[in-house]
């Protein structure tokens, strides 16, 4: 993998649990627990899991939206956390995000022009006053809305064209990251494809790195070259966009990608849908070992006393990781049936 400009090591963010009258702290919300991040300058790094599972967190702790309980950020190879305010201030003009909800996510009281020139207000040298308007009307532009449109509310455009609102505010200042945190999951199945079409072409054209946090595994393997997969707090497996999606050697990732649906039943091949049982435990009280072991259909008696290491599977394609006690077993009988 080429040089990260964005890292973060060992992230932990825990919520503290607050109950009677005195708010004594009763236990902790294990929100994101452990995560190792690269990203390298314009790639794509897909982050999937189920609800609840960490990754709208993470999403915010790499652009510091929240402060991490413990662990390191990394942006350009240095130190956001320790370094002070500039270096931190740095950081949030370089990593911006687009939030998924495009109905709430703009002021219903401000016209576009203003919600697109926010970025300007926070970081005013990066356009002098006289230059935003026009700043603006060029961001509309790049985003397929009409610069005239620019004194318009939020409520006169579609789901669509709202998200490309919030997509030209993510970009005004340049940034060399952009946290894309569920964008298109609001959206009618047409406009999602139009929405990530442009993400795309932006990425092209202005070299943005993304972080795509998303639930629908189709969209995320379409717009991934790495994927990371998350499962209470952790990241269980991690690797190039084939490997996960054509190699998948966690239990957890090959029960959510047997639950994909394949439109054409000729090629849904002998895949077996996996179905798993029992909900998502609580992040307040994680299970011991491996978090997967109450749902995994392969646990063994160490799954539930050993908290299994991301171990490399494959150097190829930037690194394949995963964690499981058996992932080596697993991988060994894969390469078997291709041979
Ligand atoms: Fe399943 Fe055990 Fe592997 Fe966890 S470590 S995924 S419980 S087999």
């Amino acid at each position: 993998m080429s040089e990260a400009i964005l890292s973060a090591r060992d992230l932990v963010k825990h919520y503290p649990i607050k109950d009677g009258v005195l708010r004594h702290t009763v236990g902790q919300v294990h929100a994101v627990d452990g995560v190792d991040i690269d990203l390298a300058a314009g790639e794509t790094l897909g982050v999937v899991g189920e609800s609840g599972c960490g990754k709208s967190t993470l999403g915010r702790l790499l652009m510091c939206l929240e402060k991490p309980t413990a662990g390191s950020l990394m942006f350009e190879g240095e130190d956001v956390l320790t370094k002070g305010a500039a270096e931190l201030r740095r950081l949030r003009r370089n990593v911006q995000i687009v939030f998924q909800d495009p109905y709430t996510s703009l002021n219903p009281r401000k016209t576009v022009g203003d919600i697109v020139a926010e970025p300007f207000r926070i970081h005013p040298e990066v356009v002098p006053r006289q230059g935003v308007r026009r700043r603006v009307q060029e961001l509309l532009d790049l985003v397929g809305l009409s610069p005239e449109h620019i004194n318009r509310y939020p409520h006169q455009f579609s789901g669509g064209q709202r998200q490309r609102i919030g997509v030209a505010r993510g970009i005004a200042l340049n940034p060399k990251v952009l946290i894309c945190d569920e964008p298109v999951s609001a959206l009618d199945v047409s406009v999602q494809a139009q929405v990530v079409n442009l993400l795309e072409r932006l990425q092209r054209d202005l070299g943005l790195a993304y972080v795509f946090i998303a639930h629908d595994l189709a969209v995320v393997r379409h717009i991934s070259s790495r994927v990371a997969v998350m499962y209470l707090g952790k990241i269980v497996e991690e690797g190039g966009e084939e490997q996960i999606y054509e190699r998948p050697t966690h239990p957890y990732t090959q029960a959510l990608l047997s639950a994909v649906p394949v439109p054409d039943p000729s090629l849904r091949g002998h895949r077996e849908q996996i179905v798993l049982t029992g909900d998502v435990p609580s992040p307040a009280n994680p299970p011991s070992g491996c978090r997967f072991h109450t749902r995994c259909w392969m646990a063994q008696p160490i799954c539930s006393t050993d908290v299994p290491e991301l171990i490399v599977r494959d150097d190829q394609m930037g690194g394949h990781v995963c964690a499981c006690h058996f992932a080596a077993l697993r991988s060994d009988s894969q390469k078997a049936e291709t041979d």
